[in-house]
């Protein structure tokens, strides 16, 4: 029936169809007979009476489903109602509400609220209803908490609170309660993820700078000093290499745990990544000093903890690792200079021989800084021209000059002369080696031919040195030859210098590059023999055609004897081998008597020349006739 009928109109029709009803019996006017007037319009209020009742019979029934299906929405909807009295008393909750919390609808009734609500968050609670209360036109309000469940759990909880207004103040408050426990936890584990490494659980880069950062400043709170130990295992890349990853893994768990039961409850130890972890010591003292003392003795624990033996799956494992320490104290070095700090320190730790602890300390910092200017300069170094060539004559025994070594120099305009030893491990590093390599065969080449038209230096041999990067470029001898053919120099008087490390990184590699030169004339030396790997097995591989012995046992002939040994050694091997073998590093005669006696018969050292400008190597040569 439609409601929007006016009352007069309903009523009107109602008659009406009562009427209709009645059918044949007659209308009273026209039979004119008051009674039967009476009886009839009697007869219509019954009828329409009737009618009255069943639609109101409807509507109560149709007012009951209403009810019930309200009902069941508020019991059973996704949100937990709760009324609220003034005083904060839940007045009323639906069923959610009680499956929430965890107790009975008749447990729950006048109980105060605040009771379910987690400790750390009742203060905000209070504030936030004394607020809506003292309102009188309090809005809806959402607060975030965390609520106890009566079984001794809890649930993360998102409530959205409505005042219920009289006049002039809110009577009741209606709180909807919704469960973000899932949520919570997904944030909560999304939050793990980004601030915790994974395989050890252990904080990581991002959050050990935010803990560094709360640190620092906590340190200039309370002027405690506090220290980071940067902790590097030794030879971590070989177990990979060798066991696997997974064992690797394994390794790097237990040193986790293992870390952890080292220190106190509010050190930090975080895992960088790789095998590189960080531990954070605060307030450790407000001496220095102490300190430092207190940092050393919990590196020297780390070192014995991680020293001790490991089972990964089967495998007994022994792993040392080195650290790098440094103190802090208030913001006195930034964050990241800290980090850097410890960094150095640990290399420092494994220069002096690993399973060390080292502090660091400025000069290690002059050092470094040194280091980056230096790297800035080589940049500058070819295009500026700063390069030249030495030269250190190479002899046989009976005086004769056979030929040279070229050996590289940076003449850096502030530096002065920059020896190789100082830059070529960093150009190395870096990658300028290559280009630095190819500058200087081109010039020692370039002299080659020079020489060819000076009678004196027209025989002579030149040996340069190549680094491994250089050599196993894919297109090394291909260079090598663009080199040659340019300077039109005899390939036969052009020798490379290799290393024994170069050959063992890749044996095949390096044999078949050998026999592609040695094709066109260049022959090959064998630098730093003895120093390296030493092994039999490849040096008789190698197409060679000179060893070089190390200046370090050369140096210690007539001083000590398992050195004078060596070198007997290595000269038999080389006979042997049918390979010529020369001595570098010859100082004294007594050394070159020594070596001759023995079969060595060439020589390189200070005793004849030290590696000079190709002027004066020319005048030696000159003098010398
Ligand atoms: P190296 O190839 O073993 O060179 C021999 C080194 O011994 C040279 O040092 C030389 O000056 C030094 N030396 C020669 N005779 C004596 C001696 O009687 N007593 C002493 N104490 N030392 C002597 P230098 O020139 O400082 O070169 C050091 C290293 O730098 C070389 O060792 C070589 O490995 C590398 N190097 C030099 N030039 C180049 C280059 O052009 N390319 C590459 N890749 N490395 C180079
Ligand atoms: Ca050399
Ligand atoms: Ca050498």
């Amino acid at each position: 029936m439609n409601s929007t009928w006016k009352g007069s109109e309903r009523r009107k029709s109602l008659r009406d169809q009562a009427e209709a009803m009645l059918g044949d019996i007659k209308a009273p006017e026209t039979t004119g007979n008051p009674a039967e007037v009476m009886m009839h319009e009697l007869m219509v209020h019954k009828v329409e009476l009737e009618m009255q009742n069943e639609e109101l019979r409807q509507a109560y029934s149709s007012l009951e489903e209403a009810r019930d299906r309200y009902l069941d929405l508020y019991e059973f909807a996704p949100v937990g109602y709760v009324t609220l009295s003034r005083e904060g008393l839940i007045n009323e909750i639906n069923l959610t509400g009680t499956v929430l919390l965890g107790i009975d609808r008749t447990k729950l009734l006048k109980r105060r609220f605040s009771q379910f609500i987690a400790p750390q968050d009742k203060d905000r609670w209070y504030r936030l209803f004394l607020s809506m209360m003292k309102n009188p036109k309090a809005d809806a309000q959402d607060i975030g908490l965390e609520l106890n469940h009566a079984g001794g759990t809890s649930i993360h909880a998102h409530l959205n609170c409505l005042p219920k207004m009289t006049s002039d103040a809110p009577t009741t408050v209606r709180v909807a309660i919704t469960d973000i426990t899932q949520q919570h936890r997904a944030s909560e584990q999304i939050e793990h993820l980004a601030f915790f490494d994974p395989l050890t659980n252990l904080p990581n880069r991002q959050l050990l700078k935010d803990r560094l950062h709360q640190a620092l400043a906590a340190s200039a709170r309370n002027k405690q000093y506090g220290a980071l130990l940067f902790i590097d295992l030794d030879n971590f890349k070989t177990l990979n290499d060798t066991l696997g990853h997974n064992i690797g893994d394994l390794l790097l768990q237990e040193v986790g745990r293992r870390l952890l039961s080292r220190m106190r409850e509010n050190d930090t130890a975080a895992r960088l990544g790789g095998d590189e972890f960080v531990v954070m010591l605060e307030n450790l003292s407000a001496n220095p000093e102490n300190a430092a003392v207190h940092a050393q003795d919990v590196g020297s624990k780390i070192l014995a903890a991680l020293n001790e033996p490991y089972l990964l799956e089967g495998h007994d494992y022994r792993c040392s690792s080195s650290i790098g320490a440094t103190l802090f104290y208030e913001h006195a070095v930034a964050e990241d200079d800290l980090l850097k700090h410890v960094d150095i320190a640990m290399y420092q730790a494994k220069h002096n021989g690993r399973n060390t602890l080292c502090f660091f300390d400025q000069a290690m910092q002059v050092v470094v800084t040194g280091r980056a200017g230096l790297e800035a300069d080589l940049r500058l170094a070819l295009e500026q021209n700063q390069f030249i060539l030495y030269y250190q004559m190479q002899k046989n025994h009976d005086g004769q000059t056979l030929g040279a070594e070229a050996l590289l120099r940076w003449q850096h305009p502030v530096r002065g002369l920059v020896l190789p030893m100082e830059f070529i491990p960093l150009a190395e590093e870096t990658g300028q080696i290559l280009a630095i390599g190819q500058w200087v065969m081109e010039n020692a080449c370039a002299q080659l031919k020079r020489w060819e038209n000076n009678p004196h230096t027209q025989s002579l041999h030149l040996a340069i040195n190549v680094s491994a990067l250089q050599f196993h470029q894919p297109d090394f001898v291909e260079q090598v030859q663009a080199v040659l053919t340019k300077t039109a120099i005899d390939p036969n008087r052009f020798k490379i210098e290799l290393t024994e490390s170069i050959a063992i990184k890749n044996i095949g590699d390096t044999i078949s590059k050998m026999h592609a030169l040695k094709n066109i004339g260049v022959s090959f030396a064998m630098d730093d023999f003895g120093t390296g790997y030493s092994s039999l097995a490849y040096l008789t591989q190698l197409p060679l055609d000179q060893i070089k012995i190390d200046r370090s046992f050369v140096r210690n002939i007539g001083e000590k004897d398992s050195d004078a040994l060596i070198v007997q050694t290595i000269i038999g091997i080389a006979n042997n081998l049918c390979i010529k073998v020369i001595a570098e590093g010859v100082e004294t005669e007594l050394q070159r008597a020594f070596l001759e006696q023995h079969g060595c018969l060439q020589y390189q050292g200070y005793l004849f020349s030290k590696p000079v400008p190709v002027e004066e190597f020319e005048n030696l040569i000159k003098a010398l006739g």
